[in-house]
Protein backbone atom coordinates (compact mmCIF):
# COMPACT_ATOMS: atom_id res chain seq x y z
CA UNK A 1 0.00 0.00 0.00
CA UNK A 2 1.08 3.73 -1.13
CA UNK A 3 -0.70 6.45 0.53
CA UNK A 4 -0.53 10.29 0.99
CA UNK A 5 -2.12 12.04 4.13
CA UNK A 6 -3.51 15.22 3.41
CA UNK A 7 -4.91 17.59 6.01
CA UNK A 8 -6.98 20.42 5.06
CA UNK A 9 -5.47 19.60 1.32
CA UNK A 10 -1.94 19.60 2.36
CA UNK A 11 -0.04 16.64 1.98
CA UNK A 12 1.78 15.95 5.81
CA UNK A 13 2.82 12.23 5.26
CA UNK A 14 3.38 9.57 3.03
CA UNK A 15 2.07 5.91 4.57
CA UNK A 16 3.44 2.71 2.96
CA UNK A 17 1.99 0.45 5.77
CA UNK A 18 -0.99 -0.29 8.17
CA UNK A 19 -1.51 2.86 9.22
CA UNK A 20 -4.23 4.51 12.51
CA UNK A 21 -4.92 7.96 12.08
CA UNK A 22 -7.08 9.67 14.48
CA UNK A 23 -8.96 13.11 15.06
CA UNK A 24 -9.14 13.53 18.95
CA UNK A 25 -11.50 16.44 19.92
CA UNK A 26 -11.82 18.65 22.55
CA UNK A 27 -15.14 17.51 24.53
CA UNK A 28 -13.95 19.14 27.91
CA UNK A 29 -16.54 22.50 27.69
CA UNK A 30 -19.84 21.16 26.50
CA UNK A 31 -21.25 24.98 26.84
CA UNK A 32 -20.17 27.97 26.43
CA UNK A 33 -22.13 31.40 26.85
CA UNK A 34 -23.49 33.22 23.74
CA UNK A 35 -23.30 36.57 25.09
CA UNK A 36 -19.77 36.79 26.81
CA UNK A 37 -18.09 33.46 25.40
CA UNK A 38 -17.30 31.96 28.95
CA UNK A 39 -16.81 28.41 29.47
CA UNK A 40 -19.68 27.10 31.10
CA UNK A 41 -20.26 23.90 33.29
CA UNK A 42 -24.37 22.66 34.30
CA UNK A 43 -24.92 22.06 37.94
CA UNK A 44 -28.09 22.05 39.97
CA UNK A 45 -28.67 25.17 40.40
CA UNK A 46 -28.03 25.92 36.85
CA UNK A 47 -24.82 26.87 34.54
CA UNK A 48 -21.97 28.61 35.85
CA UNK A 49 -18.87 30.02 34.75
CA UNK A 50 -15.18 29.15 36.01
CA UNK A 51 -15.21 31.19 38.53
CA UNK A 52 -18.53 29.98 39.92
CA UNK A 53 -20.86 32.83 38.50
CA UNK A 54 -23.73 32.72 36.92
CA UNK A 55 -24.36 36.30 36.21
CA UNK A 56 -23.05 37.52 33.10
CA UNK A 57 -20.63 39.88 32.67
CA UNK A 58 -21.81 41.07 29.27
CA UNK A 59 -25.74 41.12 30.01
CA UNK A 60 -27.22 45.08 29.42
CA UNK A 61 -29.54 45.83 32.18
CA UNK A 62 -32.52 47.81 30.60
CA UNK A 63 -33.86 50.81 32.33
CA UNK A 64 -36.55 48.22 33.99
CA UNK A 65 -34.60 46.28 35.76
CA UNK A 66 -30.99 47.96 36.59
CA UNK A 67 -29.33 46.17 38.85
CA UNK A 68 -30.23 42.72 37.35
CA UNK A 69 -26.94 41.40 35.97
CA UNK A 70 -28.95 38.70 34.25
CA UNK A 71 -27.43 34.72 33.74
CA UNK A 72 -25.28 33.09 31.39
CA UNK A 73 -26.44 31.66 28.05
CA UNK A 74 -25.36 28.72 27.66
CA UNK A 75 -25.37 27.30 24.10
CA UNK A 76 -23.62 23.49 23.27
CA UNK A 77 -20.25 23.70 21.72
CA UNK A 78 -20.48 22.62 18.21
CA UNK A 79 -18.73 18.70 17.63
CA UNK A 80 -18.81 18.80 21.51
CA UNK A 81 -20.17 15.25 21.00
CA UNK A 82 -17.60 13.87 19.00
CA UNK A 83 -14.49 12.24 21.06
CA UNK A 84 -12.44 11.39 18.19
CA UNK A 85 -12.62 10.37 14.32
CA UNK A 86 -10.39 8.04 12.61
CA UNK A 87 -9.34 5.54 9.51
CA UNK A 88 -7.39 2.32 10.16
CA UNK A 89 -5.70 0.27 7.40
CA UNK A 90 -5.28 -3.49 7.46
CA UNK A 91 -3.07 -5.16 4.90
CA UNK A 92 -3.59 -8.32 5.86
CA UNK A 93 -7.47 -7.91 6.16
CA UNK A 94 -7.68 -5.86 2.52
CA UNK A 95 -9.60 -3.80 4.76
CA UNK A 96 -10.13 0.19 5.64
CA UNK A 97 -12.01 1.10 9.14
CA UNK A 98 -13.20 3.84 9.68
CA UNK A 99 -14.43 5.14 13.15
CA UNK A 100 -16.86 7.56 15.37
CA UNK A 101 -16.84 7.80 18.89
CA UNK A 102 -19.56 9.67 20.49
CA UNK A 103 -20.17 7.62 23.82
CA UNK A 104 -17.34 5.73 25.86
CA UNK A 105 -14.32 7.40 24.15
CA UNK A 106 -12.66 3.91 24.56
CA UNK A 107 -15.17 2.63 21.68
CA UNK A 108 -16.13 3.52 18.59
CA UNK A 109 -18.79 3.22 15.83
CA UNK A 110 -17.07 1.46 12.79
CA UNK A 111 -17.86 1.44 9.16
CA UNK A 112 -15.47 -1.26 7.42
CA UNK A 113 -14.71 -2.08 3.70
CA UNK A 114 -13.29 -5.41 2.61
CA UNK A 115 -12.11 -7.51 -0.24
CA UNK A 116 -13.05 -11.52 0.02
CA UNK A 117 -9.68 -12.58 -0.93
CA UNK A 118 -9.82 -14.50 -4.60
CA UNK A 119 -8.50 -17.86 -3.38
CA UNK A 120 -11.89 -18.39 -0.95
CA UNK A 121 -14.34 -20.77 -2.79
CA UNK A 122 -16.84 -18.24 -2.28
CA UNK A 123 -19.31 -16.63 -4.66
CA UNK A 124 -18.11 -13.37 -3.20
CA UNK A 125 -14.47 -14.27 -3.91
CA UNK A 126 -12.58 -10.80 -5.33
CA UNK A 127 -16.07 -9.02 -4.21
CA UNK A 128 -16.38 -6.09 -1.49
CA UNK A 129 -17.90 -6.33 1.51
CA UNK A 130 -19.46 -3.04 3.82
CA UNK A 131 -20.24 -3.48 7.52
CA UNK A 132 -22.30 -0.93 9.26
CA UNK A 133 -23.24 -0.64 12.95
CA UNK A 134 -26.51 -1.74 13.17
CA UNK A 135 -29.29 -2.09 16.39
CA UNK A 136 -28.97 -4.59 18.81
CA UNK A 137 -25.63 -5.08 17.83
CA UNK A 138 -23.64 -7.37 20.87
CA UNK A 139 -21.44 -5.00 22.42
CA UNK A 140 -22.87 -2.14 20.74
CA UNK A 141 -20.93 1.69 20.84
CA UNK A 142 -24.15 2.92 21.75
CA UNK A 143 -27.76 2.35 20.87
CA UNK A 144 -29.50 3.00 17.66
CA UNK A 145 -32.79 3.59 17.27
CA UNK A 146 -34.46 3.70 13.37
CA UNK A 147 -35.78 7.22 12.09
CA UNK A 148 -35.41 6.95 8.75
CA UNK A 149 -33.89 4.29 6.49
CA UNK A 150 -30.19 4.77 7.14
CA UNK A 151 -30.94 7.82 10.23
CA UNK A 152 -30.03 6.53 13.46
CA UNK A 153 -31.27 8.48 16.97
CA UNK A 154 -28.43 7.78 19.38
CA UNK A 155 -28.41 7.21 23.46
CA UNK A 156 -31.58 7.03 24.94
CA UNK A 157 -34.58 5.60 23.33
CA UNK A 158 -37.27 8.14 21.68
CA UNK A 159 -39.93 9.08 24.35
CA UNK A 160 -43.10 7.37 23.71
CA UNK A 161 -45.35 10.31 23.93
CA UNK A 162 -43.11 11.47 20.68
CA UNK A 163 -44.26 8.84 18.57
CA UNK A 164 -48.26 8.86 18.95
CA UNK A 165 -50.97 10.91 20.24
CA UNK A 166 -53.29 9.93 23.06
CA UNK A 167 -57.13 10.90 22.09
CA UNK A 168 -58.76 13.27 24.56
ZN1 LIG B 1 -22.03 35.01 29.85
Amino acid sequence: MYAALTVDGITVNSLEEDSSIELTVDTSTEFRCSACGADLAETTGGFEDGNGDRDCPAHAPDDSDAGDTGAHIPQRVALSWCNSAGIRTNETDDAITLSLSTADPRGAFEITVRRVPDHIDSPYAGRLLLHLPYPDQPMPHDQMHPLHPGTFVLGQPIPAHHTHLTPA
